[in-house]
């Protein structure tokens, strides 16, 4: 580390990170250990790791959004559930010639991110590595009964999704893209909304409370894209799906983007582009009316019905004239490449 030592940066980070928090009785940086209060509820436990040169590139991503957004991952998988999203830990890799301004911007992002959602961050661990790994670790609470998983959709159910997709993808293929394109579309509308959602993507928690209330049958995040997280939904269902393409809500600038850069296909990036953190769920027909009120009426979010669940395994796609062909679960695997 340049500029601090390890003792320093840990008494820094306590700063950052400290302030009174519901149920926290001793937090971040105090002891050998923090204590908590428990809830009244089921505990969830969620963890994600993002590596450099796996999950972000520091050129491209600024210390203060890669801790904002390891935070709005974890949550985004509390949210899946159904649940509230409580205490966070943060572990942390560093290589040795990293800043300590770097750092302490990190931790800022970390605290916005933990402010945004309610999660009080408690403690965790640093070590040096060869290079940056954040892991942040989210505890949540849910009624006992009332969390969603993937594996109650049944045939007949309707398929939702809020928000919409591919702006997340692509933010990323922007961020990329030649500087000249870059630039003029950072000064566009569309473009800082593609940017935004890549480098501030957000959960949603009261979406999937709200979903869970409204009767849901199976929720999951759409993190690494709807094909494929469709085709895991259903298979941990035993169930099949067809998904109607025109349905299918392509996110606000995909289509410019598309249309700047000569290539790609909005609906292509919309079915198979990751890290929306959009909630994919099921519901019986007669609730996804009253859902949608809710959602729009509590949090201004769409809720859209994009198809049907089958008996028949399989994820289909129909286009407009009713044709069905496979929906190939593409997506984003961090293990395939
Ligand atoms: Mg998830």
């Amino acid at each position: 580390m340049t500029g601090f030592t390890e003792d320093e940066l840990i008494e820094t980070i306590g700063k950052i990170l400290s302030g009174e928090a519901p149920g926290v009785r001793l937090g971040a940086g105090r002891d050998d250990a923090a204590l908590v209060e428990p809830g009244r509820h089921l505990v969830i436990l969620t963890a994600d790791m993002l590596v450099e040169g796996v999950h972000f590139e520091l050129t491209t991503m600024s210390a203060r959004d890669l801790g904002y957004r390891a935070v709005t991952v974890n949550v985004s998988d509390v949210a899946a559930m159904g649940g509230s999203p409580r205490f966070g830990l943060v572990t942390l890799g560093l290589p040795k010639d990293t800043e300590a301004s770097w750092v302490v911007e990190l931790f800022g992002g970390l605290r916005e991110g933990g402010d945004e959602y309610a999660v009080a961050l408690v403690g965790g661990d640093l070590s040096r590595a060869d290079r940056v790994v954040i892991s942040v670790t989210v505890t949540g609470e849910v009624p006992d009964g009332g969390a969603v998983t993937r594996s109650g959709a049944r045939p007949g159910d309707r398929i939702v999704v809020t928000g919409a997709l591919g702006a997340a993808a692509g933010g990323l293929r922007l961020s990329r893209a030649d500087p000249h394109l870059a630039g003029s579309a950072v000064a566009s509308e569309w473009g800082r909304s593609l940017l935004a959602a890549l480098f501030r993507p957000l959960a949603r928690v009261g979406e999937g409370q709200s979903l869970a209330q409204a009767g849901a049958t199976a929720m999951m995040d759409v993190s690494d894209g709807l094909s494929l997280d469709l085709s895991r939904l259903c298979k941990a269902s035993g169930v099949g799906a067809a998904v109607a393409l025109d349905r299918v809500p392509v996110a606000e600038g995909v289509r410019e983007l598309c249309r700047e850069l000569g290539e790609g296909d909005p609906l292509i990036m919309a079915l198979e582009g990751g890290e929306d953190f959009e909630l994919l769920a099921t519901l019986p027909a007669g609730a996804v009316q009253p859902a949608a009120a809710s959602l729009r009426e509590r949090f201004a979010t769409p809720l859209t019905d994009i198809g049907e669940v089958r008996t028949q395994v399989g994820v289909v796609a129909l286009d407009p004239e009713g044709r069905e062909r496979p929906l190939e679960p593409r997506g984003w695997d961090h293990f395939a490449g």
